[in-house]
């Protein structure tokens, strides 16, 4: 079957005491792989099962969209965090938050908003649009920027299992420490050196809801 996660690109204890090796062991071993277990199962035998994560993600419903996106956001979401993660990002990067957030704090200051304003399970976004421009957006339960023509250029996971065995239900330290230790800058930059995707939403509309 074609459909795989990649092993974890940093051990389970890695991002402690940010995020600890329970949540990070629970959300890989069982959310993670249960997504792409429930995928398999879903499209075994069926034309389906050709297509790309990504062409899944555009255009199936339900629950083989859901189980696909589930796989492709978590995927990137931990290649979106690194231990010693967060600070500032390259000089290039931070300038270019600047330009369009205004200063790299109002960035972080959106994005949080965007992942503690989520009402209910979803994630946060930062993307880029078929112009270029950069904008946070926020997703309900597996919803994807992908299915608006936009692309992810970093993403926060904030359904209860992200953070319920270190934070309880306080998401907002939990976002505060992904964003202040957690960011993997180095990714983001990278995300950004790939080709913009082709189109987009032709208007600039706040939330992505
Ligand atoms: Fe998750």
């Amino acid at each position: 079957m074609k459909f795989e996660i990649p092993p974890l690109p940093y051990s389970r204890d890695a991002l402690a005491p940010h995020i600890g090796g329970e949540t990070v062991e629970f959300h890989y071993e069982k959310h993670h792989k249960g997504y792409l277990e429930r995928l398999r199962k879903l499209i075994e035998g069926k034309p389906e099962a050709d297509a790309s994560l990504e062409d899944l993600i555009r255009t199936e419903q339900g629950d083989v969209f859901d189980n696909a996106a589930q796989v492709w956001n978590h995927t990137f979401y931990w290649m979106s965090m690194t231990p010693a993660g967060g600070g500032d990002p390259s000089s290039d990067l931070l300038e270019r938050l600047a330009r369009s957030f205004g200063s790299i704090d109002a960035f972080r200051r959106e994005f949080a908003e965007a992942a503690n304003g989520e009402f209910g399970s979803g994630w946060a976004w930062l993307v880029r649009d078929g112009h270029g421009r950069l904008s946070v957006r926020k997703s309900s339960d597996a919803e994807n920027p992908l299915q608006r023509g936009l692309q992810p250029l970093l993403t926060i996971d904030v359904w209860e299992h992200a953070y319920y065995l270190d934070y309880r239900n306080e998401r907002a330290r939990y976002v505060d420490a992904f964003v202040d230790h957690l960011i993997n800058w180095d990714f983001v930059a990278s995300n950004l050196e790939s080709s913009p995707l082709a189109g987009g939403e032709a208007d600039e509309g706040g939330s992505d809801r």
